[in-house]
């Protein structure tokens, strides 16, 4: 890609922001965006931070029929000496560029989405909550604009770069979920498109959680699209479970998202010494070690809760309580390590927290 400049033109009116307790999740935005165009001409271009507005687009732009596009998901924190740190993000914008490849879209620079997201950060820092557990919630996305109703590949695209300031997940302390375990509908199979971060498999994912929030559940335990028998993810977070002292967690096989959390959650147990195995586990296994008083923790793994502990399955008719429906040791270990390198108040052994606005820019 070329050199590029992004262009910054700040808005003229600052929206007052918000007081924490009416932060909830994805609901404000900030002041700025940032947003690059795509043409099979110019490749990857004119990149600029604007004030936060609409988006105007053909109607007949490939992303309204055919859903070609692909999000991230990722977030900021403030530590109490005001600094500004971000967790992985390189990971992020590698994930990207590999659902990019999946959805035929074409890959972006890592590094200088990288540099765009800090500068966009930079310019609406004062909108990062102070809270504890708050964050800025960053949504990097790239829609299909090409006006044409055939199915093909879009000529043209927008990389955008929007940020909404979020509460804490937990207002009153992490808290176990209940959780469905869905044997009709499927998330996704091998060689669909489940390993990337694209709108059509959550909105595939619609049904399910809508018939599981019905019941009281608040999230499906999604199982394989084929046999309806190994254990894939949980909503949209990956999944682990505690079975006489083993950790486990489904191996990558395609159809699961490669979780940044789940990659730490793995790295971190690993460095304290746990045993942690990355394998098939089909549900019946879950089952019977709950049977044998062997299922000894369940929790899921994400970016917007962290971590997620799981204080109930329902399965063929069956309560399966786990930890009587309390948050397991793990799981809590995990939650407190992960906040507090991301929030800097622990130490990061594997240097995983990047500071917004250290580094000398690249020339
Ligand atoms: C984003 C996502 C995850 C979690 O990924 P993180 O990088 O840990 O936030 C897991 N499963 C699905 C389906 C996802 O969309």
């Amino acid at each position: 890609m070329r050199e590029q400049r992004i262009q910054v033109n700040l808005s003229t009116e600052r929206k007052p922001k918000p007081q924490t307790d009416q932060l909830g999740f994805g609901k404000i935005f900030t002041d700025h965006m940032f947003v690059m165009d795509y043409t099979d001409e110019l490749g990857w271009h004119d990149p600029k931070i604007i004030p936060y507005q609409p988006l105007t687009l053909d109607p007949a732009s490939m992303i309204f029929h055919y859903g070609q596009t692909v999000f991230e998901g990722m977030k900021a924190y403030l530590t109490s000496d005001n600094r500004i740190l971000l967790f992985r993000p390189e990971r992020n914008m590698q994930r990207l560029n590999r659902s990019n490849d999946r959805l035929c879209i074409p890959r972006i620079d890592e590094e200088f989405a990288l540099e765009a997201l800090k500068q966009l950060i930079l310019v609406d820092k004062e909108w990062i909550p102070k809270a504890e557990g708050t964050s800025l919630y960053i949504r990097p996305f790239i829609v299909a604009t090409e006006p044409f109703l055939g199915v093909h590949p879009s000529s043209s695209y927008k990389f955008v770069i929007i940020l909404s300031p979020v509460g804490s997940y937990y207002k009153e302390g992490i808290q176990p979920v209940k959780i469905l375990v869905e044997n009709a509908f499927v998330r996704a199979v091998a060689g669909g498109t489940g390993e990337a971060k694209t709108a059509g498999n959550y909105a595939a994912s619609l049904k399910a959680q809508e018939t599981a929030s019905l019941k009281k559940y608040s999230q499906v335990l999604w199982l394989d699209g084929i046999e309806k028998k190994y254990i894939e993810e949980v909503g949209s977070m990956n999944v682990f479970f505690k079975i006489n002292g083993e950790i486990i967690t489904p191996e990558l096989n395609g159809s699961i998202l490669q979780g940044v959390t789940r990659d730490s959650v793995i790295q971190l147990l690993r460095h304290w010494g746990l045993t942690v195995s990355e394998r098939k586990i089909s549900m019946q296994e879950v089952y019977d070690a709950y049977h044998a008083g062997q299922l000894e923790e369940a929790f899921g793994t994400g970016t917007a809760a962290v971590i997620s502990p799981i204080g109930e399955f329902f399965w063929n008719d069956e309560q399966l309580l786990i930890h009587n429906g309390q948050t397991g040791e793990v799981a809590k270990r995990l939650y407190h390590t992960l906040t507090g390198i991301q929030n800097g108040t622990e130490p990061d052994p594997f240097n995983w927290v990047t500071e917004v606005g250290q580094e000398v820019p690249a020339k």
